[in-house]
């Protein structure tokens, strides 16, 4: 009997998933695994999700008579023990993309091979794999290093149809139990719960996508990132669906457009990660040889109190808390905090990176770096330039009535909108009667936004010796 195992790795589910598939087709039996290991690489939050995840991947191949095996012990070693002790001669799995990933699966393919056993890697999680977009350049060594050519390219590719269900059929009895965990998630794990996620955000805010998600307070996006990171959906399956609410001949032209914005999200993503594949140096230095050698600061003070939501920008610090308390952040918020983090308070952007990778439930090490360089200034893109934004401007543009807000600062739920934007514009009357400006209360704003940005753009201009963007 021919017998293989499917190494589950950041790809939890049973739907389009071509390595599973693959390794159904070539065996009579293929027992699941997943490496206890691959845990303690992620944040809190995230093992905690993964964990969950695993639980509900387990019931499900429960319900056929197969199981998930807990394989324990340092990743390569545990995969190649179980592999021997459930008479494997192949293992198959999801291809890694970035650095730390692609080491293991290297080292795998080495012991396994050592062992006698073959490993069989498949298209990972992304619409198109990394070489099948960079074969349209002219040099497809390299990857795309600037996103407007690598999404026209990705654009012009065929998405294939995405496969059905798919379950592993080994029961080993031996299967171990999964590691205890008590932390609670903000989102509900698994393959069914990131279905129901899609299938809301189709139905109700595909069609709005482009005019709602900018403003944090309208929960207008997905939710799917999670869902994503961790494999409970395929990007595949995401896109299938966007395309075919596209493709109807009743889908108004505005209602099209707007998907389409959701979708260049989707080769934003894919880009990332082929930049991560092609470029691995982004997971530790600027990309932009010239911004290598400029002078970030590291002051612990001001570290603390953005990341604690106290820099006294209502924006910033509602991203920042929602960060903490809920391990997710709207995107306009995420780059306005990220913004304020580098160029108002001069921070390393490779603190704020940290952050994100240890409180983020979707952190993904090419996402986050990819997108940290890019606001920074410091990334592969053509334009790149410090993009800072006024915290106050763009919380009057995109929270105008202080939802969100009101939503992550419980001390300015009181004021009006306008107040609750701007706290420290707040006459100094209204000011001792809410408390406000104590040591318990909201703070005053830590720095003035105009005075420290135009000293960053001085001290950049000087570094450069370019001249730079005005500021949005
Ligand atoms: C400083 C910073 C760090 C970030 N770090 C991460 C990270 O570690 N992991 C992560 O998944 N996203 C990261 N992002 C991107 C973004 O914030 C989230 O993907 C998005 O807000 C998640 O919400 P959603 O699923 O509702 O997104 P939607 O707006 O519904 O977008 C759909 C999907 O498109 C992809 N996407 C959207 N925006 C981006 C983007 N800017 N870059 C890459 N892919 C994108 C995501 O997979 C997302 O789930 C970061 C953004 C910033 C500004």
């Amino acid at each position: 009997m021919n017998t293989s195992l499917f190494w589950f790795r950041r790809d939890l589910r049973l739907t389009d998933n071509p390595g599973l598939n693959a390794a159904r087709g070539a065996s009579d039996r293929v027992y699941a695994v997943f490496c206890e290991d691959e845990l303690p690489r992620l944040n809190e939050r995230q093992r905690s999700f993964v964990i969950a995840c695993l639980g509900t991947l387990r019931t499900a191949l429960g319900k056929q008579d197969a199981t998930l095996t807990i394989a324990i012990g340092p990743c390569v070693d545990a995969l190649v023990a179980t592999a021997r002790r459930l008479g494997a001669t192949a293992v198959f799995s999801s291809r890694a993309y970035t650095r730390a990933e692609r080491e293991i699966e290297a080292n795998a393919d080495k012991a396994l091979a050592a062992a006698g056993i073959a490993l069989r890697t498949f298209r990972g999680d992304v619409v198109h794999e990394p070489a099948a977009v960079a074969q349209l350049k002219q040099s497809p060594g390299e990857g795309y290093r600037v996103f407007p050519p690598f999404l026209a390219a990705w654009e012009s590719l065929d998405v294939d149809v995405p496969s059905g269900e798919t379950y592993p059929n080994g029961r080993d009895e031996q299967a171990g139990v999964l590691p205890a965990d008590g932390t609670e998630n903000s989102i509900a794990p698994g393959e069914a719960a990131a279905s129901v996620t899609l299938e809301k955000f189709t139905t109700a805010r595909a069609a709005d996508y482009a005019v709602n998600a900018p403003y944090p307070g309208r929960d207008a996006a997905s939710n799917l990132a999670p869902y994503l990171r961790f494999g409970c959906i395929s990007p595949r399956i995401v896109h299938q669906a966007i395309a075919r609410r596209m493709s109807w001949s009743w889908t108004l032209a505005s209602e099209r457009s707007s998907m389409g914005v959701f979708m260049h999200q989707l080769a934003r993503r894919d880009f990332f990660i082929q930049l991560a594949h092609y470029a691995p140096e982004v997971h530790d230095e600027a990309l932009q040889e010239k911004m290598r050698a400029f002078p970030w600061s590291n002051d612990p003070a001001m570290i603390d109190v953005w990341r604690e939501g106290r820099t006294g920008y209502p924006l910033v610090d509602a991203a920042m808390r929602q960060l903490r308390t809920q391990g997710l952040v709207h995107q306009r918020a995420a780059i306005c905090a990220a913004s304020f983090c580098c160029f108002d308070l001069g921070l390393d952007w490779r603190v704020g990176r940290q952050v994100w990778m240890d409180q983020y439930l979707a952190a993904d090490e090419a996402l986050c770096d990819g997108n940290w360089q890019w606001l920074a200034g410091v990334g592969s893109d053509q334009a790149a330039y410090p993009r800072i934004y006024n915290p106050e401007k763009q919380a009057r543009q995109f929270d105008a009535q202080a939802v969100y807000v009101r939503r992550w600062i419980p001390e300015l739920k009181k004021l009006p909108s306008a107040a609750a934007l701007a706290p420290w514009r707040v006459d100094h009357q209204h000011q001792i009667e809410l408390g406000f400006f104590t040591p318990k209360q909201y703070p005053r704003p830590i720095v003035d936004h105009e005075k420290v940005a135009r000293e960053f753009l001085a001290r950049y201009r000087s570094f450069v010796s370019e001249p730079v963007r005005p500021e949005r």
